[in-house]
């Protein structure tokens, strides 16, 4: 039934960047089997599942929306490939997204944006537009996204469906084409609650191949979705970050939520967390750092493009990797990887990538002290609905400001979720409810989130 699905709304939607159809109903048949021979079999086995083409798949292209992995076929899974694999999960297909997850609207992919189902002509967020799309456009009932800055949470936001990014180091990163190592973190984007607790619980928990993976049980998440209960509980809206200056329909529905969590029995605080209005500025400059490093492995000589420059015959290595570079990465990666490496460059160290380390601390504590008074923090997720494509693609910063509700839970690792919070007044679009909770507490979003469902 995906399958023809995908068949009859990808053209439009282009959620996806490979459909592997031959591989998913073998999966699919493999579990029939299982079922009849009497074996026992988990809670989604059988469920199909979109995976972000991020994430490295055996056997199935793998270019994280670039042109420089173009028809790179990966030998290996990613541990939450294998865990998905193993829970008898088949593989629909790899979704699009911005070119190594920069962006906000899916429109960096080098393979064409993809196109929010609720409204064609606007963006499904970024960069994992094409997970929550797919999702959201009943393509898949669900997908794997990664969250870096956002990634999954504000998708979920503008198509009206769940997005979690589990703790850092919750799900291993192993088989993840890295972004930035210290932020980046895989997790589930679904339709319902209870559905993002199941697959939570099948791809987090410790990995050995992942040296920053969690060494503890993953978090009782489906029993706190199947609870619900948030009496007696204490919520703390963000005062810088409580909808303030943000689409006016979107702070209304915020505030509806956050009232019926108190007609729920919740106890409603107001928190302050200063240092976050300078978390996008630090973001911007941690995220670039790191991505230059990590995208250095893109040389021309390992995986993928290799192109050799114009008009010479037999170029050198570095020729062979600028002409590949040039030619591999968009705009937006370019930028980013002069910003990084400027950033990270000798005297500018300690003014740059020194002073966003230094921030990062400091929002860190500002979480430790909110978590004093509150057990999950509440914001918007992004300041507006979907936009129109190609509004702000040639505006980086005002596409970076998409992030600002996003980006503090990263540089901290704290889990958060973002959940359907109705259509705002003014556009009829989706808007998204985040629930932020302390680390190793992932089941707290999920008490909250399957509360307010
Ligand atoms: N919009 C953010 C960025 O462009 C989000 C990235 C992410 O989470 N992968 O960096």
């Amino acid at each position: 039934a995906h399958l023809d699905r995908i068949a009859s709304v990808d053209s439009a939607v282009h959620a996806f960047l490979e459909v592997d159809a031959e591989g998913a109903l073998a999966a699919a048949r493999a579990v029939d089997d299982a079922f009849a021979a009497g074996q026992s079999l988990g809670p989604l086995a059988g469920v199909p599942i979109a995976v972000k083409d991020v994430v490295v798949t055996k056997g199935l292209t793998t270019t994280a929306g670039s042109k420089i992995l173009q028809g790179w076929v990966p030998p290996y899974d990613a541990t939450l490939v294998t865990r998905l694999r193993a829970a008898g999960m088949p593989i629909l297909g790899k979704t699009n997204m911005d070119e190594f997850a920069m962006g906000s609207s899916t429109e960096h992919s080098a393979y064409g944006p993809t196109h929010n189902p609720w409204d064609l002509e606007r963006i499904p967020g970024g960069s994992g537009g094409g997970s929550s799309a797919a999702v959201a456009a009943f393509e898949a009932p669900l997908a794997i996204g990664t969250d870096t800055g956002g990634s999954i949470r504000q998708p979920a936001a503008v198509t009206g469906t769940v997005g979690t990014k589990p703790t850092y180091g919750g799900v291993s990163r192993y088989g993840l084409i890295a972004l930035a190592s210290s932020l980046d973190q895989a997790g589930p984007c679904t339709r319902s609650v209870l559905d993002a607790a199941l697959l939570h619980a099948v791809i987090g928990g410790h990995d050995v191949m992942d040296s920053t993976s969690i060494d503890a049980p993953v978090p009782p998440v489906v029993e706190a979705a199947t609870r619900a209960d948030v009496s007696g509980m204490k919520i703390g809206v963000i005062k810088e970050i409580s909808g303030e200056g943000f689409q006016p329909g979107i702070k209304k529905l915020f505030d509806q939520s956050v009232q019926l969590l108190v007609d729920r029995g919740a106890e409603v605080v107001e928190v302050s967390c200063p240092s976050f209005e300078k978390g996008l500025a630090a973001y911007y400059l941690i995220l670039p750092s790191e991505a230059s490093s990590n995208l250095a492995k893109f040389d021309a000589m390992r995986y993928g493009l290799r192109v050799g420059p114009e008009g010479v015959d037999s170029p050198s290595a570095e020729q062979v990797m600028a002409a590949t570079r040039d030619a591999g990465f968009g705009d937006e990666v370019k930028r980013r990887i002069i910003l990084g490496t400027y950033a990270l460059s000798a005297g500018y160290y300690d003014a740059y990538y020194g002073q966003a380390q230094k921030v990062r601390t400091l929002i860190a504590r500002d979480f430790e002290r909110a978590f004093e008074q509150a057990d999950v923090l509440v914001t918007p997720t992004a300041p507006t609905t979907a936009f129109k494509l190609g509004e702000k693609l040639d505006d980086p910063m005002a596409m970076y400001l998409n992030d600002v509700a996003t980006i503090p839970a990263n540089l901290a690792g704290v889990p958060g979720m973002s959940l359907p919070n109705g259509l705002a007044d003014e556009d009829g679009l989706p808007s998204g409810f985040q629930i932020l909770a302390p680390a190793a507490k992932d089941e707290r979003l999920y008490e909250v989130g399957a509360a307010l469902e």
